[in-house]
């Protein structure tokens, strides 16, 4: 295993050793943590690291209810999902409560890829076409299927012939017009699919674009493109794994703020707090219509501990406010990063909604050159000032910014005066800082 040249200590080497070449670790040196509550994680060195980072716990690390849920339930019965338990029933009907009208199935997975592999297959049972349209940096998950569907996890290999990407929505790719340019993209992959032999069968989108650097704005813009995939006989799969429960702060699920009614809409990592477990939403005769050539059974997918967690986590989001809570501090976050970034050289657009922000490192005064190694330095700073982030986009020079929706304004106040601090200092200097070999140190994933 290839560690590069930089010293690596005990615990980071056991676990390489341990958990070989699919270990993902953020940071040259990564930290040790053994625990954490509300936005707070602590080290093993007993350092505090604020959070902005991790959209699973989304009520907080360690909320009290979702523990007491679980344990309760945990006590009272688990079982596999092949009996009638009424906490299941009783979750499924709060959550279809948020959904977008007529997703009246919900079937429950363990994560996000088995949420997404039952999507795509469907959408093909249900379009007869097997081409799927995605973004160029996009991620939906590991199974096989959803492999191929997700650039940003693929090395060394080309796309299978049935995936077709589209730029991502953004101003640099499409300028004003982006809903028009987006659309016009997805028109083109699709007579691009129908030029190898391939019907298409879905447009698949991360409704926030999180790997693609975070693109939310104007609401709305993915309406004709949606269009379009419908016109040529494909659904539009809304993948909500990232935006979803209220984060972007103006709706519960993202693509709410578009105005789409999803065909299939998948959900995943916040949904338990941080218990596994994600679930596909759709129409009943969708799934009728897959059912009916194969079975669809997950032992542990909505197994009743899942359901107990996943009430506790979305009772909790609707009664503290959590909603309103990430559109509040989000918009007060974005205002001060963009006064900050106005007087950094090296800081281009802020971009974002709710507590879902991208914001774009350049070269000084280039703002068009993304600048990679410099967010890693600059990730790498927050993070010796305590505090947790990660990157994303196509060139890996976004800074992605996603705390715990229980996030404070005093938490939110940390951040910005240790941001600003570290860009003031690092005005003009250099980024001198390569990453080395296959441990890749920091957070340009998809996670
Ligand atoms: N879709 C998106 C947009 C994701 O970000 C992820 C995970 N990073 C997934 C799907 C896959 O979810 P999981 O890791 O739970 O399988």
């Amino acid at each position: 295993f290839d560690l590069g040249s930089g010293e690596v200590s005990p615990a980071v080497r056991r676990r390489l050793a341990n958990l070989g070449s699919a270990s993902v670790l953020f940071y040259r040196n990564p930290i040790e943590m053994v625990s954490a509550e509300g936005a707070w994680m602590i080290a093993r060195d007993g350092q505090r690291y604020l959070d902005m980072y991790n959209n699973v716990p989304v009520v907080g690390h360690g909320h009290p209810e979702v523990i007491e849920a679980v344990t309760r339930q945990m006590r009272q019965l688990n079982t596999h999902t092949r009996y009638v338990v009424g906490v299941v029933d009783d979750y499924i009907e709060a959550l279809k409560a948020t959904l977008p009208a007529g997703l009246d199935n919900v079937v429950l997975t363990c994560s996000g890829s088995e949420a997404n592999d039952l999507a795509m297959r469907l959408a093909r049972r249900v379009s007869g076409g097997q081409g799927i349209i995605v973004t160029e940096n996009a991620y939906h998950g590991n199974t096989a299927i959803v492999t191929e569907v997700s650039p940003a996890a693929i090395r060394n290999t080309a796309l299978a012939e049935h995936v077709v990407t589209v730029p991502a929505p953004s101003r640099e790719n499409f300028g004003d017009d982006i809903a028009g340019g987006f659309a016009g993209a997805v028109e083109a992959a699709i007579r691009q699919l129908r030029r190898r032999g391939i019907a298409p069968a879905a447009l698949l989108v991360d409704t926030i674009f999180s790997s693609d650097g975070v693109h939310a704005d104007p609401a709305g813009f993915l309406v004709p493109a949606v269009a379009a995939m419908r016109k040529a006989g494909g659904l539009f799969i809304a993948d909500e794994v990232q935006p979803g429960f209220g984060r972007t702060g103006e709706a519960f699920w993202a693509v709410q703020r578009h105005g789409i009614e999803p065909d299939i809409l998948t959900m995943g990592k916040p949904m338990g707090n941080g218990f596994p477990m994600a679930a596909m939403a759709t129409h009943p005769e969708y799934l009728d219509a897959y059912c009916d050539d194969y079975g669809y059974f997950n032992t542990f997918g909505g197994n009743p501990v899942a359901a107990a967690a996943g009430h506790a986590t979305l009772r909790v989001i609707q009664r503290e406010g959590l909603m309103e809570n990430a559109r509040d501090i989000g918009a007060r976050l974005r205002a001060e990063l963009r006064a900050i970034a106005d007087r950094s050289p090296c800081l281009a657009a802020v971009r974002g909604t709710g507590l879902f922000i991208g914001i774009d490192v350049c070269e000084p005064d280039r703002p068009r050159t993304p600048a990679p190694e410099r967010t890693l330095r600059i990730l790498e700073a927050l993070q010796g000032r305590n505090i947790l982030t990660g990157s994303a986009g196509k060139f890996g020079a976004t800074i992605r910014v996603r705390p715990p929706l229980c996030i404070t304004r005093d938490q939110a106040d940390i951040f910005i005066d240790t941001f600003s601090a570290i860009m003031s200092e690092m005005e003009g200097g250099d980024a001198g800082y390569a990453a080395s070999g296959r441990y890749r140190p920091a957070g340009h994933e998809y996670v």
